[in-house]
C-alpha cells in the first residue's frame, strides 16, 4: 500500500496534522494502535494558558500565544465540520495566591508582565473573590488574564479526528512497529498486519513516541510524565473559569462538572489513579474553593503527558530526511494543537511555517542517533 503521508498516531496532534494535511490535497494514512484520541489528549484539562504555562517570554512562550490566537477559529472550524461542540471559552485564566510565598512570586512575575506590557491584571483577594465568589478567603491576590480559554479535550480530540476523516484522511487501526528508514530517508512505515509506503512519516504517538523504532529521536528526547484528575459534580455551576493554586488547578465545565488536576508523576507506563494522587488533586481544588467540599466525586483517570526533557514541543523536521515530529508537547499539548497542525503541515508540504521551527526542532535535544533508532533499513 502506498500514500502520500503516513502519520502514526491519532492523538490530537495526529488528527490535527492529518487535518490540515488532508485539507492541502495530500493522501494522508493515520495509524492508531487503540481508539483516535482516546491517550493522553482525552485525559487533558484543556486549560489554554500561555500566561501561567509559559512563563518566560521567548520562542515558547511566542508559540503558545500563536496558537491561543488560533483557537477560536479552530474550533468553530472543527464543530462544523464535524457537527460536534467542543466547549470552547474564553472566560480568562485566575492565578490564585492562597500563602505568603505564592504571593510573592505572583507579586514578582505581575511586575514583569507589566513591564512587558502583556495582558495580565493584578487582582487583590476581594477583586478575585468578585470574580469567583466561591474562592477562598485566604485568597490574598491573584493574576487575571482575561483573553485565556479552555476547551473540552475529549470533545475536541472526537472533533478533530471526525473533521479530519471527513477532509479526507484515511484512519487505520494498527500499531506502527518502525518507521522504515532506507538511505537516511523515511520511506514509511511498518506496523501489526502490513507495510505502508510513504513520501512522508509523521511521529505524533504521544509519550510513546520513542517506542517507534525508527524513531530518529536522541535518548530521553520524550518520556512519560504521569497526571491525575478527578472529577467533581456541582450541579449549578459553583466556577466559572480556570482557576490555578500553586500546586494545582480547576476546570469548570459549562454543565457544572470542575476537573481537579492534576499530578506530574515519574512512573513509567503505569497507568493508575493512586490514593496519593486522589489526595492531592482533591486537597488542591478544596483549598482553592473550600466549598467544593460538597461536591460529588463522578470520575477519575490518569494518563501520560508526552513530556520533552525541556517541556517544550518538538516539531518539523530532524535529523532523518522525509521524518517529521509532531511530539513532546508535554503539559501543553491541547494549547498547541493548532500552531502545531499548522507548522507540522508546512514543514511537510515544504511550505513557509507560520513561526520558526528551529527552537523546537529535535536538534535542539542532543546530537546523533538515539538509542532504540532503527539503522537504514531495507526490509
Ligand atoms: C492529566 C493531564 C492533564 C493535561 N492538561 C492539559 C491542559 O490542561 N492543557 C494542555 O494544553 N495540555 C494538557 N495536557 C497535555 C496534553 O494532554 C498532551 O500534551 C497532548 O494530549 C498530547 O497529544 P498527542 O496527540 O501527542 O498524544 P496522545 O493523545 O497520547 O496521542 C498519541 C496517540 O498515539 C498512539 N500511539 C502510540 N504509539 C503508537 C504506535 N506505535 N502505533 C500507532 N499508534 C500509536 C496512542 O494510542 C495515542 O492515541 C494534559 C495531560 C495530562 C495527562
Amino acid at each position: 500500500m502506498k500514500t502520500d503521508v503516513a502519520v502514526v498516531g491519532a492523538g490530537l496532534q495526529g488528527s490535527a496534522v492529518a487535518l490540515r494535511l488532508a485539507q492541502s490535497g495530500k493522501q494522508v494514512t493515520v495509524l492508531e494502535r487503540s481508539v483516535p484520541g482516546a491517550e493522553a489528549s482525552s485525559a487533558a484539562a484543556g486549560i489554554l494558558s500561555p500566561g501561567v504555562e509559559a512563563v518566560e517570554r521567548g520562542p515558547f512562550h511566542a508559540l503558545c500565544v500563536a496558537s491561543l490566537a488560533r483557537y477560536e477559529a479552530f474550533a468553530r472550524e472543527v464543530e462544523r465540520a464535524s457537527g460536534m461542540w467542543v466547549e470552547f471559552r474564553r472566560d480568562g485564566t485566575l492565578e490564585v495566591a492562597l500563602d505568603d510565598r505564592h504571593a510573592k512570586v505572583l507579586a514578582g512575575r505581575a511586575e514583569r508582565l507589566q513591564e512587558a506590557g502583556l495582558g495580565a491584571e493584578v487582582l487583590d483577594g476581594a477583586q478575585a473573590r468578585r470574580l469567583e465568589p466561591a474562592l477562598s478567603r485566604a485568597a490574598r491576590g491573584a493574576l487575571f488574564f482575561p483573553d485565556e480559554a479552555s476547551v473540552d479535550p475529549r470533545l475536541l480530540a472526537r472533533a478533530v479526528h471526525i473533521a479530519a476523516a471527513r477532509a479526507g484522511a484515511r484512519f487505520i487501526t494498527g500499531r506502527v512497529r518502525r518507521i522504515v528508514v532506507d538511505g537516511g530517508r523515511a520511506r514509511g512505515v511498518e506496523h501489526e498486519s502490513g507495510r505502508i509506503d510513504a513520501d512522508a512519516v509523521v511521529l505524533a504517538a504521544g509519550a510513546w513516541s520513542l517506542l517507534v523504532q525508527g524513531h530518529g529521536l536522541p535518548a530521553g528526547a520524550v518520556r512519560p510524565v504521569r497526571g491525575q484528575i478527578a472529577v467533581l459534580d456541582t450541579h449549578a455551576p459553583l466556577l466559572h473559569r480556570v482557576v490555578f493554586g500553586a500546586s494545582g488547578y480547576v476546570v469548570p465545565r459549562a454543565d457544572g462538572r470542575i476537573l481537579c488536576g492534576s499530578t506530574m508523576e515519574e512512573v513509567g507506563f503505569e497507568k493508575a489513579v493512586t490514593a496519593a494522587g486522589l489526595r492531592h488533586v482533591l486537597d488542591v481544588a478544596l483549598e482553592i474553593a473550600p466549598s467544593l467540599a460538597a461536591a460529588a466525586v463522578v470520575e477519575t483517570w490518569s494518563n501520560f503527558r508526552p513530556a520533552s526533557p525541556d517541556g517544550e514541543p518538538i516539531l518539523g523536521a530532524g535529523a532523518v530526511a522525509n521524518l517529521y515530529y509532531a511530539t513532546g508537547h508535554s503539559r501543553n499539548g491541547i494549547l498547541l494543537a493548532p500552531i502545531t497542525a499548522e507548522a507540522v503541515a508546512a514543514a511537510v508540504l515544504g511550505a513557509a511555517p507560520p513561526v520558526d521551527l528551529a527552537p523546537f526542532s529535535a536538534t535542539r535535544l542532543g546530537a546523533g542517533r538515539g538509542r532504540g533508532e532503527a539503522p537504514d533499513d531495507r526490509t
